[in-house]
């Protein structure tokens, strides 16, 4: 029956990211109108196959009757966290905080401060900020984009951070494989560190789970790559909160754990349309030239979905594209060679408009995207770059050695030909 429905998008039983309550479900067609219009999905072209999703989640955030939603594996994690066979782990999307208010009626600001106390309260060992991961991304896929520039291969290089977008061009343009960054998402960074690096140096024998709170169902697909164990989304989180019964006005202000919490101002720009570019450039600028670039310097105000800019760095012109939305993509590709580097994200906005965030009336969805994205932007860090954080530089000192060596890509990069088997649904 399923099949032959045209007004409404399939969901496979095994779709790792989305579920649907049939009973809900009033046949209104708004899921398919955002799949094929918004997201761009070609239905008509897929139909004779099982069309298939790219785990995006913005189906569930335009269902009016809530059929469509995240498929939760918070209970899942309810059950292991008090394993004590097993160290269980929670590491936190900058995107997060800046919408987990919305769920309780509160400020997100008062998020911030409280949530290494929340997830200690809910029973997690250790929590991290993600933001770590990110300062570790762009060291890595900045020297990956001076190498491919140095060495004038595979360019435009793609930004590879979000996966509805990786999954995209590995399904429809799998010609762009090579130009993909083969760096490992910040998420998929985090959990191989706290699994390798933090468990050396903690001598940890037990078995650790990972578990990552994200602002996308997307990210619930990326983890069949094995790095991280669970995905909740910013959903979830507030769900197992309320089950758990927390008093959260009884929670004080905490630290996230050592070693893989210190983020810099470039890892939380992280969760915006623009911020990973941005990171990215302010890095390739300090390689080139030696120097730490003015704050900014590298900023591209993304208020549509293809925003261009040139900058000069070094005595080389650097032309860089952010894009969010497959559509767009779509729009530009004929004119990649126009560009050395690609920033894509699906969702409007980046991982702020995630489909993993609090569900909002769909004509508040532009407005909340808006705020949540200034508050990324205007959000403190200690130290402004990722190459000025002492646990990164740390990190490579004891650890790694150097970006891009043989260590660093074994750990920390994909190889996105082993990932096609994973394109299901
Ligand atoms: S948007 Fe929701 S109610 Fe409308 S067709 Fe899709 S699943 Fe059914
Ligand atoms: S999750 Fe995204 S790609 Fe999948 S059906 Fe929904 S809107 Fe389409």
């Amino acid at each position: 029956m399923d099949k032959n429905n045209k007004r409404r998008v399939r969901v496979a039983e095994d779709n790792p990211s989305i579920q649907r309550i049939e009973a809900r479900c009033i046949n209104c067609g708004n899921c398919m109108r955002i799949c094929e219009e918004v997201v761009g999905i070609n239905h008509e072209m897929e139909r004779e196959d099982w069309p298939i999703c790219i785990n995006c989640g913005q189906c569930v955030m335009n269902c009016p009757v809530g059929a469509l939603l995240t498929k939760y594996d918070y209970k899942k994690v309810l059950n292991i966290i008090h394993d004590t066979d097993k160290i269980v782990t929670l590491s936190v999307a900058p995107a997060v905080r800046v919408a987990l208010g919305e769920e309780f009626g509160l400020s997100n600001s008062n998020f911030e401060g409280i949530l290494p106390s929340l997830a200690r309260a809910l029973g997690f060992d250790y929590v991290f900020d993600i933001s770590f991961g990110a300062d570790i991304t762009v060291m890595e896929e900045a020297s990956e984009l001076v190498e491919r520039l140095t060495n004038k291969s595979n360019l435009p290089m793609f930004t590879s951070c979000c996966p509805s977008w990786v999954k995209y061009a590995s399904i429809y343009h799998p010609e762009l494989e090579k130009n993909i960054s083969t760096t490992k998402s910040p998420i998929g960074i985090q959990s191989t560190l706290i699994k390798t690096y933090f468990k050396e140096f903690q001598s940890i024998d037990k078995n650790i789970i990972s578990v990552v709170v994200a602002p996308c169902t997307s990210k619930k697909y990326e983890i069949l790559t094995g790095d991280t164990d669970y995905i909740i989304t910013t959903q979830e989180l507030a769900m197992m909160v309320r089950e758990s019964k927390i008093d959260i006005a009884s929670l004080k202000i905490g630290e996230f754990d050592s070693l893989l919490s210190k983020g810099s101002k470039a890892g939380i720009m992280f969760g915006r349309s623009g911020g990973v570019m941005e990171s990215i450039l302010n890095y390739v600028h300090y390689l080139m030239t030696n120097e730490v670039p003015k704050m900014g310097q590298y900023h591209i105000e993304v208020d549509e979905p293809i925003c261009s800019k040139d900058f000069k760095i070094g005595n080389k012109i650097i032309r860089c594209l952010v894009i969010y939305s497959m559509p767009a993509l779509e729009k530009i590709l004929p004119d990649m060679s126009n560009y050395d580097i690609i920033e894509v994200m699906n969702c409007s906005g980046g991982c702020v408009g995630g489909g993993g965030q609090p569900l909002i009336p769909i004509q508040k969805i532009k407005e909340t995207e808006k705020s949540r994205k200034e508050q990324l932007t205007n959000e403190d860090a200690k130290v402004l770059y990722c190459f000025q954080n002492e646990d990164v530089i740390e990190l490579y000192k004891s650890y790694l050695g150097k970006p891009m060596n043989d260590k660093a890509i074994a750990l920390l990069h994909y190889n996105h030909v082993d990932m096609s088997h994973l394109n299901k649904n």
